[in-house]
């Protein structure tokens, strides 16, 4: 039941309902803002978004759900718990690589047990593991519990980090202080390719990446059952109860402002919605340099949008199989022949490789229900170039599912293909065209040093009063728990409706 209680307070507009804008809704409407939510799209979650075909369900985007309790905290706001409304389940192992010769290393939450498959691949770096995974606690306390909620539109609060950022060697990459703890080359990937999962290069990122080893385990990697869907659908269902209101099918062509202040939206088809406070959970791009076409920028100027760093892209598959495939994980990284060399294909040289490193999801491992009887949901992702590389999507799109599916059949799922009964794909067009990403980046702005912390788009617009952005592109970053990170900053730099309604 809606509360309705402040269906008369100050008015505030929040621009797309993936996760940032949903928990952005959930927050606001908590504090007594009242909130309309418009987005283009048919249905919530953004790059969550779920399809369901022919008795499957897909879930489009995130599967990994780590930090739980930054999505408790959501329900506490609203006077409940994440368990009255979902069943979110720690998944075991969290994930296995497979590495081209077919050994495979899993990740778990027992430290002992992750040693055990440190041993197994190279006994001379079981001492290593224990310094880096030390190394990962102290880069998490300072990097997540301190910085990751932390508003950074203050130079000075960039100044108070930078002994933390000198102490930690956090001016280095993932890939280069993996390699000070590891000799194996299969245990340096292991331990580096977790920038892949929000867009950022193993080889750039800021080794501040090196804390996610600790975060997993200390909070678990979770699924929810029903899917990723299930838990967006939740979310929807707190912020309605706290009389947020939804509007599907509803672009914003433009935010409006008057005199140096955001007013409200323009839609596409010329409807204004006046609001207090505009939120864009929209690609910071596109917010900037199309959302914002008409107002002056003194930052984020079209120029400074096209030099920036954008993440890759990503090609997605999605299909359905008439039987089952037990043998594969919930979750498995497949990796190719290369490693740095396919990273800079895909980062730097901006080249759509022969060869891929794969990461294949299978839900139907934990659950069941997303699939009829009998059969397994799927799907499979490849990071490839963003649209900068000019890559011809429309005609490479099926040539490059058929070497991914030959590729799955030659490793983990044998005679695959005469199983497929349904499927779709998604390529960085889509990306660009249907969620409106600049440049059809699958994260937005690449997470290197100097597009992060201070030098990323402010949660606090530096361009117009009254706007504020959340989302993979603003502070902290991309993947879920930074995007439901960058919606709690604003309890900081919102103003309290009462302070509004006082004018
Ligand atoms: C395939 C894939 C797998 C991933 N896997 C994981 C994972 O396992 N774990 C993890 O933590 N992260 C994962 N991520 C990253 C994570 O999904 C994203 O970083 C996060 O969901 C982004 O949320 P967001 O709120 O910033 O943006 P989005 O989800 O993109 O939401 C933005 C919304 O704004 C809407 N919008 C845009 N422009 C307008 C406009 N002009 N008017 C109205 N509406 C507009 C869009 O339609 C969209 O719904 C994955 C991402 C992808 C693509």
């Amino acid at each position: 039941m809606p509360d309705g209680s402040h269906a008369q307070g100050p008015h505030a507009v929040v621009i797309g309902a993936g996760f940032g804008g949903l928990a952005a809704a959930i927050r606001l409407s908590a504090r007594g803002w009242r909130v309309t939510v418009v987005e283009k799209l048919d249905g919530p979650g953004g790059r969550a978004y779920t399809y369901k075909q022919d008795g499957f369900t897909f879930d489009a985007g995130p599967t990994i759900i780590t930090a739980p309790y930054l999505l408790e905290e959501l329900f506490e706001l609203c006077g409940t718990q994440l368990s009255s409304h979902l069943d979110l389940r720690a998944i075991e192992p969290f994930y296995v690589i497979r590495f081209d010769d077919g050994t495979e290393f899993r990740a778990f939450s027992d430290i002992a047990k992750v040693r055990e498959e440190v041993r197994r691949i190279a006994p001379e770096d079981v001492d290593g593991f224990d310094r880096f995974i030390k190394a990962s606690e102290a880069i998490y306390k300072v990097a997540f519990v301190e910085m990751v909620d932390m508003p950074f539109h203050k130079f000075s609060t960039l100044l108070k980090s930078a002994p933390d950022l000198i102490r930690l060697q956090g001016y280095r990459s993932v890939f280069g202080k993996v390699g000070d703890y590891f000799g194996s080359e299969k245990l340096r990937i292991a331990f580096s390719f977790h920038p892949l999962l929000i867009g950022g290069n193993p080889l750039t990122t800021t080794a501040y990446y090196c804390l996610v080893a600790h975060l997993e385990r200390t909070h678990g990697v979770h699924y929810a059952m029903g899917g990723t869907g299930a838990l967006v659908r939740a979310l929807v269902g707190l912020a309605e109860g706290k009389g947020a209101r939804f509007r599907y099918g509803a672009a914003v062509e433009q935010i409006t402002t008057e005199g140096g202040r955001a007013t409200g939206v323009r839609l596409a088809g010329g409807e204004t919605i006046p609001a207090h406070a505009v939120v864009s959970n929209a690609d910071v791009g596109w917010t900037y340099s199309k959302l914002l076409s008409e107002t002056p920028r003194r930052r984020w100027t079209d120029a400074k949008l096209r030099r920036a760093s954008y993440s890759m892209g990503l090609f997605v598959w999605y299909f359905g199989t008439n039987r089952q495939f037990p043998d594969v994980y919930h979750h498995t990284m497949v990796l190719g022949p290369r490693y740095e060399e396919l990273l800079k294909d895909i980062f730097s040289r901006k080249e759509l490789a022969e060869d891929f490193s794969l990461y294949l999801h299978r839900p139907t491992a934990s659950d069941p229900s997303l699939a009829p009887p009998g059969c397994d949901a799927f799907y499979v992702l490849a990071p490839v170039p963003n649209l900068l590389a000019g890559t011809d999507w429309e005609a490479k799109a099926e040539p490059y599912r058929a070497a991914i599916a030959r590729r799955l059949e030659e490793t983990v799922m044998p005679g695959l293909s005469r199983h497929i009964v349904t499927q779709r794909v998604l390529t960085p067009l889509d990306f660009r065209d249907r969620l409106l990403s600049l440049n059809g980046a699958a994260f937005s702005l690449e997470p290197q040093l100097f597009q992060s912390a201070w030098f990323r788009p402010h949660n606090l617009s530096e361009e117009v009063r009254g706007l504020y952005l959340v989302g993979a592109g603003t502070h902290p970053g991309a993947g879920v728990p930074g995007v439901i990170s960058s919606a709690r900053i604003l309890d900081h730099i919102l103003p309290e409706p009462a302070a509004i309604a006082r004018g």
